[in-house]
C-alpha cells in the first residue's frame, strides 16, 4: 500500500484523537465538582493513550510494504478530513463555558467520528506490532463509562440518552464490519487481507531483529469426504472446531489465518527450526487425537523457516510457496505427517517427534 496514504490516515485518526484529549481536559477544568471532574480527566488520559498509539503506528517502519488493506484508501481519507472538518466546526467557540447537556453533546459528536470504521481495522491490523498498546479493548470499556455517565447525569435529557444508546450500538456495528475486513465470518480466525497485513509488519521487524519466522501450511486430510458424509452444516462445526484446536497450541503472538476451504497458515514471528517443528507437530497431535462432534480426523502439514533477507514482503511469499511444497509432499507421503521444506529440493518427514526420514523427495520416503 502506498506509504503517504496510509501514514495520511494514521495521522489523521492521531488528530481526531488528540482533539478529543484537547476537549475533555478542558470540560475537566470546567466542571470542579465530582464525579463529572473525574470523569473528563478519565476521558482525556483515555485518549491520550490512543494518541501514544498511534504515534507508535507512525513510526513503524517500511509502511509502505504493507499490503492494501483498504478497498479504497482515498476514501477513507476523505471520510476522515471530513470529520476532522467537522470536528473544527464543532469547537468553534470553544473557550466559553458549557452546560452539562452541550458539554456531552460535543463529546457524543466526537466520539461519533472516533467510531469510523477505520479506527477498528487498524487496531486489528497495528495491535501486534505496537507491544499490545491496542486500545481496541479498551475503547469498548470507554464507550460503556460514557454511555454510563451520560445516563446517570440528571441535567442530560431524553435525547441525549438516545444519542448514547445509538453510539454503542455504532460502536458494536463498526467493530463487526472491521472484523468482517479482516476476519473469517466461519472461524474468527485471520482472512487473508488480515494475515499478510499483520504478518508483513511481523515479518519487517524479524528482519530488524535477525529473528527466524516460521511458516506452516496446514490443510485437513479427506475433508470432502466428512462432508459427504456428514453434510456441510456439520463441516462447518468440524472447522470451527479445528481453528479452535489450532489456535489453542499457539502462542499469542502467532498469527493463524484460514487461508481458504479446510486450509490453514500459521505464522510463527519468534522461532527456531526445532520450535516451529514441534509446534507444527504439537498441533497435528492435537488433531489426531480430538474428537469433533463423533468424528475423528487428521491434518497434513508443511513447514518453511528461516530468518528474513532484504525485501520481507517477498520473503514471506517465499516461505508460504515453500510450506505449500513440503505440505504438497505430506499429502503424498500418507497425510497425518508434518514435512519441512529443508531448502532446494529437500524436505524431511516426521511423524512424531523423531525424524522419519530426510530425503531429496518425500513421496519416496
Ligand atoms: P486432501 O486430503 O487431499 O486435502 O483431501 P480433501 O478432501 O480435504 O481435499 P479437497 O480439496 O478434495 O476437498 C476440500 C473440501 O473442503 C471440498 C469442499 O467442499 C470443502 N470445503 C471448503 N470450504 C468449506 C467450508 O467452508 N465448509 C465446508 N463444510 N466445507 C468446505
Ligand atoms: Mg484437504
Ligand atoms: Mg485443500
Amino acid at each position: 500500500m502506498k506509504e503517504d496514504l496510509l501514514l495520511r490516515i494514521i495521522r489523521l485518526c492521531r488528530h481526531l484523537d488528540e482533539t478529543s484529549q484537547d476537549v475533555y481536559l478542558k470540560f475537566h477544568r470546567q466542571f470542579k465538582e465530582e464525579p463529572l471532574h473525574s470523569f473528563w480527566l478519565h476521558m482525556s488520559i483515555e485518549e491520550s493513550e490512543h494518541v501514544k498509539f498511534w504515534q507508535r503506528a507512525e513510526q513503524i517502519e517500511e509502511l509502505s510494504c504493507l499490503p492494501n488493506f483498504f478497498d479504497d484508501a482515498e476514501q477513507v481519507i476523505r471520510e476522515l478530513e471530513h470529520a476532522t472538518l467537522r470536528t473544527k466546526e464543532l469547537l468553534r467557540g470553544c473557550d466559553k463555558e458549557f452546560t452539562v447537556a452541550e458539554a456531552f453533546l460535543i463529546a457524543y459528536r466526537l466520539e461519533f467520528y472516533l467510531l469510523h470504521s477505520t479506527f477498528n481495522v487498524l487496531f486489528q491490523i497495528f495491535g501486534p506490532a505496537t507491544d499490545g498498546l491496542t486500545p481496541e479493548d479498551n475503547y469498548e470499556a470507554h464507550i460503556a463509562v460514557f454511555i454510563t455517565m451520560l445516563s446517570s447525569c440528571g441535567s442530560v435529557t431524553p435525547e441525549l440518552e438516545l444519542l448514547g444508546e445509538t453510539l454503542q450500538r455504532l460502536w458494536n456495528e463498526n467493530r463487526k464490519l472491521a472484523l468482517s475486513a479482516t476476519s473469517d465470518y466461519l472461524t474468527g480466525l485471520l482472512n487473508r487481507r488480515g494475515f499478510f497485513a499483520v504478518a508483513t509488519q511481523l515479518a519487517c521487524l524479524a528482519q530488524r531483529n535477525g529473528s527466524s519466522v516460521g511458516i506452516l501450511m496446514l490443510d485437513i486430510d479427506h475433508f470432502k469426504a466428512i462432508n459427504d458424509r456428514y453434510g456441510h452444516k456439520a463441516g462447518d462445526r468440524v472447522l470451527r472446531e479445528i481453528a479452535g484446536l489450532v489456535k489453542k497450541s499457539l502462542r499469542t503472538s502467532d498469527l493463524v489465518c484460514r487461508f481458504g476451504g479446510e486450509e490453514f497458515i500459521v505464522f510463527l514471528p519468534a522461532t527456531t527450526p526445532t520450535m516451529t517443528a514441534e509446534v507444527a507437530q504439537r498441533i497435528r497431535q492435537a488433531i489426531e487425537s480430538a474428537i469433533i462432534n463423533g468424528i475423528s480426523l487428521t491434518i497434513s502439514i508443511g513447514t518453511a523457516e528461516g530468518t528474513v533477507g532484504s525485501a520481507p514482503r517477498d520473503q514471506l511469499q517465499n516461505f508460504i510457496k515453500h510450506a505449500d511444497a513440503a505440505l504438497y509432499q505430506a499429502k503424498n507421503s500418507g497425510r497425518n505427517c508434518v514435512v519441512d521444506f529443508a531448502g532446494g529440493q529437500t524436505f524431511s518427514l516426521r511423524r512424531n517427534q523423531e525424524t522419519i526420514a530426510s530425503a531429496g523427495c518425500a513421496p519416496a520416503i
